[in-house]
């Protein structure tokens, strides 16, 4: 039996969003995506001490209202989470959700050549396969994260239905969650998203996903290095708005640049502010 949550809103569920967690150096514009061991552990041993249990993200619409549970995301899959992460996960019976993307997996993220970091390691297929065997969940992050509004119809579609037959194939298991890479989405993406067969996706936001709010639009919560442990139960605890707004405290000005004079992975972060779904 899971405890009741008596302080926090039923009707907010966290998501967290993480990138790396190694010891790694990183480059400036993509520091802010890199949490060091031991404050993952200062994070882990918080949700516990705040009486959390993990859920994986195709599972969360099922989740009773009653049960206290924050859901665990990875984006990418860099190798520091295979070192450092999931055992800390592990150790404490913990899961956690992780997004590849599929054309990537066991090389390195080209995508962030403009942050420096085209050569952070990523993880192995192997290493997926034993991250599947220890529980934790596999997600979609597309082929090649790429920015999924702004491709045609038949390359959405091979992004979308492609990494989910080869993420599949390779793990022996059910896909069936994808996050936008970027976060970017709209009602075509959605759509196609669906079609594809998954059942949920996530986007990158700044603060706890509204429990009923579509399934294709989960939002995260992006946890940053100068996250405290302790800081980190306090924010889940506030109320979404308030939440909302430290974060973004914490996170500097970065995430005000626009998508398309992006100079740094805050782009991630759904910076964007054209609207159109
Ligand atoms: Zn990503």
């Amino acid at each position: 039996m899971l405890p009741d949550d008596p302080q926090r809103s039923p009707n907010l569920v966290p998501v967290l969003l993480y990138h790396d967690v190694t010891r790694t150096p990183a480059t400036r514009a993509f520091r802010r995506f890199v949490i060091p061991p031991t404050l993952f552990a200062e994070h882990l041993a918080a949700l516990r001490e705040a009486g959390y249990a993990t859920g994986r993200v195709s599972e969360l619409s099922s989740t009773p209202r009653t049960q206290q549970v924050v859901f665990v995301t990875f984006d990418d899959g860099f190798a520091g989470i295979v070192e450092h992460a999931l055992p800390a996960l592990a150790g404490q019976g913990m899961t956690a959700t992780l997004y590849l993307p599929s054309a990537f997996v066991g090389g390195r993220a080209a995508w962030l050549a403009p942050e420096g970091e085209s050569g952070r390691l990523l993880l192995s297929w192997s290493d997926v396969q034993d991250a599947v065997a220890s529980g934790f969940e596999i997600g979609s992050h597309g082929q090649r994260h790429l920015e999924l509004d702004m491709l045609s119809s038949s390359r959405l579609q091979r992004e979308l239905v492609g990494s989910k037959r080869v993420l599949e194939d390779k793990t022996s298991s059910a896909v069936g969650s994808l996050a936008y890479p970027f976060g970017y989405n709209d009602n075509r993406v959605r759509s196609a998203t669906r079609a594809a067969g998954y059942g949920t996706a996530c986007e990158v936001g700044w603060g706890l996903h509204p429990r009923g709010r579509d399934s294709y639009r989960i939002r995260r919560f992006l946890v940053g290095p100068d996250v405290a442990g302790d800081r980190l139960a306090a924010l889940l605890a506030e109320d979404r708005p308030t939440a909302s707004q430290l974060v973004r405290r914490y996170s500097g000005p970065a995430w005000r640049l626009a998508r398309r004079t992006r100079s740094s992975y805050a782009s991630c972060q759904q910076t964007r502010t054209r609207r159109h779904d």
